[in-house]
């Protein structure tokens, strides 16, 4: 059954220094070639959107698109998907685009989730990330989304920033808690291949935290999120009570989704799938033959439902794993005993789950999948 649909927008009006996503600055008339053959594949699955109950527009930067042809975007999607159905509709923004038209906008076409990148607050990171706005776009965002009626406001952060001080990421705690929004993602700074980040380093122009004050920053954002009533439910996210990424919940719980655009991958109908990376033969492919899809690629199920379920600070059913996949975790993994002994994992009526120990050292974990 099909609950998730997930739909790419790879334009960015600025390329921030650390992102390596599916992204391009591009004129207005490849922008708008782009959406002719994203409306004609969600088109082409118009029969298969009953049971939708999360739609997810994400990028790049959706709110980067000129607001008429956001418009003509909304109104297609609402022309094959019953809005009224979905539990969530989300899309991700930058600050300095949500005027209170943009927000209007999105409240009109049934979108009540906004997600927006703000990353830090702190003028001189947000200059070094390549960020175009200011913390009072910030407010200014979060301000005519609740003037248009979308309470259900993430803010996605970054810390561990290059030569971020614990007084800053402080400061950075204090802007956010204090904001009317029900959920945050703080992820800590990735050094991704390919980047201008990736470049300054390996000319040795720059140097990433160590690992010890990237724990200590771990530690102090957890510690600042759970005292202001935000329940840390993933790995890097955060919310208020019933606010969690019902979508994103989908990823994790490794149930099946759809994605449609350049670039997006798919786990549906037991296969998982991407879309071609390129936003000229995605257009060219689609109006071709109608048939984007670059590679099927196998996974190994029983590591990705690790993988992804541990994430989930629930934990993972072991006893649901084993039945699922006919094997016992314990005897497949004799690591695992290793872990909880070492209270880096614990397992408590059935649940396999990370403690705060092993939070901090989840790639060695996730390493014996
Ligand atoms: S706005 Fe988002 S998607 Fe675009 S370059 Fe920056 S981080 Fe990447």
């Amino acid at each position: 059954m099909l609950t998730a649909l997930y739909i790419h927008v790879p334009f960015c009006d600025k390329v921030c220094t650390y992102c390596d996503f599916h992204k391009e600055i591009a004129s207005l008339d490849k922008k708008k070639k782009y959406l002719v053959s994203l409306i004609k594949e969600l088109e082409n699955h118009k029969f298969e959107y009953n049971d939708l109950k999360t739609v997810y527009i994400g990028g790049g930067t959706p709110s980067s698109l000129p607001i008429n042809l956001l418009e003509e975007l909304l109104i297609q999607i609402k022309k094959y998907i019953n809005i009224k159905k979905l539990t969530e509709f989300s899309i991700e923004t930058n600050p300095n685009d949500i005027s209170i038209e943009m927000a209007n906008l999105f409240n009109k076409y049934g979108i009540n989730r906004v997600s927006i990148g703000v990353q830090t607050f702190n003028d001189n990171h947000l200059l070094f990330l390549g960020r175009t706005h200011s913390k009072e776009d910030v407010l200014n965002a979060v301000d005519n989304l609740l003037k248009s009626g979308i309470t259900n406001i993430n803010i996605d952060m970054i810390f561990s920033l290059v030569n971020q001080t614990m007084e800053e990421l402080v400061l950075d705690l204090e802007e956010v808690v204090n904001l009317p929004i029900k959920h945050i993602s703080y992820y800590s700074l990735i050094l991704e291949e390919k980047t201008k980040l990736h470049y300054l380093y390996s000319q040795n122009k720059i140097s990433m935290n160590s690992e010890d004050l990237e724990a200590l920053m771990y530690n102090r954002v957890i510690d600042t999120l759970k005292n202001k009533g935000f329940n840390h439910y993933e790995i890097s996210n955060f919310s208020k009570k019933g606010y969690e990424s019902i979508h994103n919940m989908i990823y994790w719980q490794n149930k099946q989704y759809l994605g449609i655009g350049s670039g997006s991958h798919s786990l549906y109908k037991d296969s998982r799938f991407s879309n071609i990376r390129n936003v000229r033969r995605y257009t060219k492919s689609l109006n071709e033959d109608g048939y984007p899809i670059s590679e099927a690629y196998e996974v190994e199920p029983l590591r990705e439902e690790m993988i992804m379920g541990l994430r989930l600070l629930a934990g993972v059913n072991i006893n649901f794993v084993n039945s699922k996949y006919n094997v016992d975790l314990l005897e497949l993994y004799p690591e695992i005993n290793d872990f909880i002994s070492k209270e880096l994992l614990v397992l408590e009526n059935d649940y396999l789950r990370f403690t705060r120990k092993g939070l901090l050292l989840g790639n060695i974990i996730f390493s014996i999948f």
